[in-house]
């Protein structure tokens, strides 16, 4: 049977029109209390009023006694968006106004450069709105001049080498798990893929994002260098356990000698997905229930009333939970440990691109309109 679709709250305003017991004021203040406790949390006498309301109003069976959520799910982990929100990343600023993030205890490693960077200086306007500070655009998007992104360039090269004419090689990215040895200055013009790692000093090796996660990786022993791009389909083609590989079979690298750093990306705070991408993850990776999590609004009264919030969107994309989010992160770890790299050589920098939108370019929070960070790493020329 079809049941049309009925708003409690409007269903619930249309009885109290037919109730003379109670008076419009008394109405207008349950009302307003609906809207003030939705931007205040957990204020249970403003909650106890709208059960009150709805008693009332004969709709007291349509409340949850328990948060709102897809029991089949249970296996996955409850969490709030403030459980799962990373560490801020730290970052530095270069003399030439750069404000980039380091990987700590990098810098002991004499013979490499290394760099995540963020949105902050630069000569690019085109995110900032007007009158804004220039920024570090480092990608050729459709809205930003070609020149102020070469320059953008020239001054990320600069902060992380001391040279603003090190060159910088970059692929088109296409969310693969094709990884390109650049053994020269330069590759061919739209070489495509996701990874690429060289032994050639002199270079910076540079990877994308708005969101999704860089990798970056070294061979201390080999001396050889690697960039890895990791949005999800990325991982679940497991971009980075490859590269691990390819350096293995290019470099003669061993997993014992190689040091990781995963970058700043949208965080598991902030990164719901759909069930597509669940299953998708779930056909690949055994540890694929503790890469995933079920998190739940802190607003009390969108927890108690999920009917009066209900929209039609895909699961994952509502605003109210629970909605699933993965922690792309973490999917990046597993995989190089898996790939054999020790627990204490892997380092997350920490940061969200969602949650740190001032730092960072996030294509999510921008809406798709955003600049790119270039996150770079080469062997000292
Ligand atoms: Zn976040």
């Amino acid at each position: 049977m079809c049941l049309p679709l009925i708003c409690p709250a409007q269903f619930a305003a249309d009885r109290m029109k037919k109730m003379p017991s109670r008076s419009t004021a008394s109405r207008r203040s349950a009302a307003s209390s609906v809207k003030s406790a939705a931007s205040a949390p957990a204020l249970d006498s403003q909650i106890a009023e709208i059960d009150a309301l709805f008693t009332h109003a004969g709709l007291r069976r349509s409340r949850r006694e328990k948060a709102a959520g897809v029991r089949s799910r249970a296996r996955y982990q409850d969490k709030t968006p403030e459980d799962l929100r990373p560490a801020p990343a730290q970052t530095v600023r270069a003399a030439n106004g750069v404000e980039w993030v380091p990987v700590p205890g990098w810098e002991k490693i004499s013979w490499l450069w290394h760099g995540f960077s963020t949105r902050r200086s630069g000569v690019s306007t085109a995110y900032t709105g007007s009158g804004g500070a220039g920024e570090l655009n480092l990608g050729f998007t459709a809205d930003n001049a070609w020149e102020n992104v070469l320059r953008n360039r020239e001054l990320l090269a600069e902060a992380v080498t001391g040279s603003a004419r090190a060159p910088i090689v970059t692929l088109k990215q296409i969310h693969s798990s094709v990884v390109v040895l650049a053994d020269s200055a330069s590759i061919t013009p739209g070489c495509k893929g996701d990874g690429l790692m060289t032994d050639r000093p002199g270079v910076l090796l540079g990877v994308q994002t708005a969101d999704c996660i860089p990798v970056l990786v070294a061979d201390r022993r080999r001396k050889a260098v690697a960039a890895f791009h990791a949005g999800w389909r990325g991982t679940v083609k497991r971009i980075v356990e490859s590269g691990i590989g390819r350096m293995r079979l290019e470099f003669g690298s061993r997993p014992e000698d190689l040091v990781a750093a995963i970058g700043p990306g949208n965080g598991p705070c902030c990164y719901a997905v759909g069930e597509e991408v669940l299953s998708e993850f779930t056909s690949q990776f055994a540890y694929a229930p503790e890469v995933f999590h079920e998190v739940y609004d802190s607003d009390s009264v969108k927890q108690k009333y999920p009917m009066l919030f209900l929209t039609q969107r895909a699961p994952g994309h509502s605003p109210i939970g629970p909605s699933l989010h993965l922690d792309l992160f973490e999917a990046n770890r597993r995989q190089l440990l898996d790939a054999g790299l020790k627990a204490g050589n892997i380092n997350v920098v920490g940061g969200c691109t969602s949650c740190q939108p001032e730092l960072f370019f996030s294509h999510r929070a921008s809406h798709g309109r955003a600049g790119r960070m270039l996150n770079v790493i080469g062997i000292r020329g």
